[in-house]
């Protein structure tokens, strides 16, 4: 059993977090197990996460494309119709092709793979309740914990993932609701909100907050909210839900402005609880080894990603930090680094961050909110993508390139785009902010005509001299 022989390392869940981690030990030569209780790996990520919703975001916009787009570009088309169920499997297929991907990945990197769900018997020991009712002791030097995150529940709202469901339900719907409502105006709600609006939901997003993606740079994110409204998504902005009555056919929820104020009631088919995730490590025994864990139960580690117990380490959603799956990679790469001796390092203020609807809206570094609050004097370079040759072309030019850049040394602080396909743009911008590149550097780049980088290479010319096109 794999209880016999010590690891250097054991990884306790199998997401981008500890998958990746457990195959660099592994290629760093370090003796390496892995233990994942779900039956496959991957992680919520790969499962119920970013692949899945990336599966069911294509296929819903080809639908859309083809119902509203097709003609207008000469492709004329009797009848168009969505097969739910070939959609789901596409989605499925895709999902499962992945995951045992990684098992591949597993074996030639020699990964041990035990199937189970881990408990801490010590710093060092770990007992895995196997799948067929069995117990292993998995012993090793080093334990990173990369148990990942669970959907946040909302008090007094029971998740049945039929009429109230999770993200992991809303990816599974077996029929198109007539009314679905989000709780939730972060990237998950208004992801999944677009999967089911382009395949025919009326969309309406709940929010108690007074913005929809907190997160994002306040003049893309106006935009971008009028987009989403061009596509027939509602929002309810400062809006409590006080509940959620499922007792007859569809869902009644009851709601409150956040200000307080007259009650209004709201009917849905379905329900999508998306109001943020928290940190998952149930059942995991860290209070017999005493890993301190903060207010909202993220484990506390150092700058090498060691927690309070030496030889344990966390990495990915479990810890603060954005909770992405690149980022939980990057923190699996950077950890495991430092155990085998050498140096890591993740910089969590160059992590980029996509929302993958229709135009994506994707950035990097900061906002100009942020840039303001720390007194730095800057200048805005913008470009729209109406002036851009290529979504011209090709009939797609909603959205704009953003460039905030320090006035004094010209070097870019954040870049924020909105645009078809930004979640691919935004990696230029990445690598300029990781080598602290200016505006001019992006300027004075040639860029290929007509692409939409084009725009980047625009926006960069507006923050320090003057663009071309526009
Ligand atoms: P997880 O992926 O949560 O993996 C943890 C694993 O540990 C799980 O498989 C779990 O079963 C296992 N585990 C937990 N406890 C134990 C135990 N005691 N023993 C054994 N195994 C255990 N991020 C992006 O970057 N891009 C996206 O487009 C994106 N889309 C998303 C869409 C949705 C609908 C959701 C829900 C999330 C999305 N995310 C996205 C977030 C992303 O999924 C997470 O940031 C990422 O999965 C975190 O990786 P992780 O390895 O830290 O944890």
């Amino acid at each position: 059993s794999s209880g016999s022989d010590e690891n250097d390392v054991i990884v306790i869940g199998g997401g981008p977090g500890g998958y990746v981690a457990a195959i660099k030990a592994a290629q760093l030569g370090l003796k390496t197990t892995c233990i994942e209780k779900r039956g496959a790996l991957g992680g919520t990520c790969l499962n119920v996460g970013c692949i899945p919703s990336k599966a069911l975001l294509h296929s819903s916009h080809m639908y859309h494309e083809a119902k509203h787009s097709f003609a207008s570009h000469g492709v004329k088309l009797s009848s168009v119709e969505v097969d739910l169920p070939a959609m789901m499997a596409q989605k499925d297929k895709a999902v499962g092709n992945l995951t045992k991907g990684i098992e591949g990945l597993f074996k030639k990197n020699k990964v041990t793979y035990v199937k189970g769900y881990g408990k801490f018997l010590s710093p060092s020991e770990v007992s895995v309740d196997t799948p067929e009712g069995g117990n292993t002791v998995v012993k090793g030097k080093n334990i990173i914990i990369a148990t990942g995150s669970d959907v946040k529940g909302l008090p007094g709202i029971t998740i049945d993932e039929k009429r109230i469901v999770s993200s992991t339900g809303a990816l599974a719907l077996t029929e198109v609701p007539k009314k679905l409502v989000v709780i939730g105006a972060g990237y998950i709600g208004l992801e999944m909100g677009s999967v089911w609006g382009r395949l025919g939901s009326e969309v309406t997003v709940v929010e108690f907050a007074a913005d929809i993606v907190p997160t994002m740079d306040g003049e893309v994110r106006k935009q971008f909210q009028r987009s989403l409204e061009k596509q027939k998504m509602k929002f309810m902005l400062k809006t409590k839900v006080v509940s959620v009555d499922t007792a007859g056919n569809g869902v009644k929820l009851t709601l409150e402005p956040a200000a307080g104020g007259d009650q209004t009631t709201l009917e849905a088919d379905v329900v999508l609880v998306s109001a943020g995730r928290v940190p998952f490590t149930a059942g995991l025994g860290l209070d017999k080894i005493g890993v301190e864990t903060d207010k909202a139960g993220r484990i506390l580690v150092n700058h090498q990603f060691g927690t309070n117990v030496p030889g344990v380490y966390a990495i990915g959603d479990v810890i603060p930090g954005p909770m992405l799956a690149h980022k939980a990679e990057e923190d699996g790469v950077a950890c495991v680094e430092y155990i085998a001796g050498k140096e890591g390092h993740v910089d969590y203020d160059m992590v980029p961050g996509v929302v993958y609807t229709h135009p994506e809206v994707a950035s990097v570094g900061k906002t100009e909110e942020q840039v303001k609050a720390l007194g730095v004097d800057y200048r805005v370079g913008k470009f729209p993508f109406l002036a851009n040759s290529r979504a011209k072309a090709i009939d797609d030019a909603e959205g704009v390139v953003k460039i905030i850049a320090e006035k004094e040394t010209d070097r870019i602080l954040g870049v924020h785009i909105m645009s078809p396909n930004a979640g691919e743009l935004i990696h230029e911008a990445v690598l300029a902010l990781h080598y602290g590149a200016s505006s001019e550097d992006i300027a004075r780049t040639c860029h290929a005509h007509p692409t939409m980088s084009e725009a980047l290479k625009e926006a960069a010319m507006a923050t320090y001299d003057k663009p071309i096109h526009i």
